[in-house]
């Protein structure tokens, strides 16, 4: 396959799951930290141990900069305890929380004024960043635009033959994102990419609206956002590891068998 019939088949996906599912609300948070300490808890577990663990933060009044600061290591670890590896991801949350001290003064703003090429490089070199959890803060936090390849896409790429499953996270983050970076020019016009969810949709549950998803974006990454997304909704309510759910899959129609 070419590579612009893989670039055309990608957007005819975002279009495709936008047009069924509507706006997906990612990322599930109040405030820009609070995607930084998601994206750190997320990872090797479900979403659902992430809640209880910011739950837990929120309580403590530590879900900031100045909160994680402040906790002593093994509070913070009991803090964050349902979320797994709760030992590394307490550490690995203190390593972030000095980076912002020692490099940009405690700010955010700072750090993501950054230009993205070398944000991703500093972020990539901290200690338990890797190119998903980087490419989500970069997103997801800052308004960066990048997208977040995660197991779902590359299942979803691999079964409709688009790319192997093997490839390496830089190429399928190429593919995506040049993909898409066409619909950003016309993203903003009423009627374009944002239409109603289509009637006979049958939409995963996504994430209830927060200030995070409800936030200014522009419009590269806001498309990356939603087109992540909806890969989540298509990975968890159908593309299943073992055993995909393909009828009533909004994709079906672009399996390779069915062409
Ligand atoms: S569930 Fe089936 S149709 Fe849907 S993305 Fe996966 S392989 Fe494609």
């Amino acid at each position: 396959m070419q590579l612009e019939e893989k670039q055309s088949l990608v957007r005819t996906y975002y279009r495709t799951l936008s047009d069924a599912w509507g706006p997906q609300n990612w990322w599930p948070a109040a405030s820009p930290f609070e995607v930084i300490v998601g994206a750190y808890l997320t990872q090797n577990t479900a979403w659902t141990n992430v809640e209880k663990a910011m739950a837990n933060l929120r309580s403590a009044k530590a879900l900031s900069v100045n909160g994680i600061r402040r906790l002593s290591l093994t509070e913070l670890e009991r803090l964050i305890r349902p979320s797994g590896y709760f030992r590394q991801k307490a550490q690995r949350l203190k390593i972030f929380v000095d980076f912002l001290d020692r490099k940009y003064g405690s700010s955010l703003a700072k750090l993501f004024a950054r230009p993205t090429a070398l944000l991703r490089e500093e972020l990539l070199a901290l200690n338990g960043v890797g190119p998903e959890t980087a490419d989500a803060i970069l997103l997801y936090s800052g308004n960066h635009p990048v997208f977040v390849v995660d197991a779902y896409t590359r299942r979803i790429l691999a079964r409709h033959e688009i790319l192997p499953a093997e490839t390496p996270y830089e190429d399928v983050r190429r593919l995506v994102e040049e993909a898409l970076a066409p619909l950003a020019e016309i993203v903003q016009k009423p009627g374009i990419l944002s239409s109603a969810p289509s009637a006979s949709a049958v939409p995963p549950a996504p994430h209830p609206p927060t200030i995070m998803s409800a936030s200014n974006r522009t419009a590269l990454p806001q498309i990356y956002n939603e087109m992540h997304g909806l890969i989540v909704g298509v990975g968890k309510g159908f593309c299943r590891k073992s055993q995909p759910l393909c009828d009533g899959c909004p994709l079906q129609p672009f399996l390779p068998r069915l062409k």
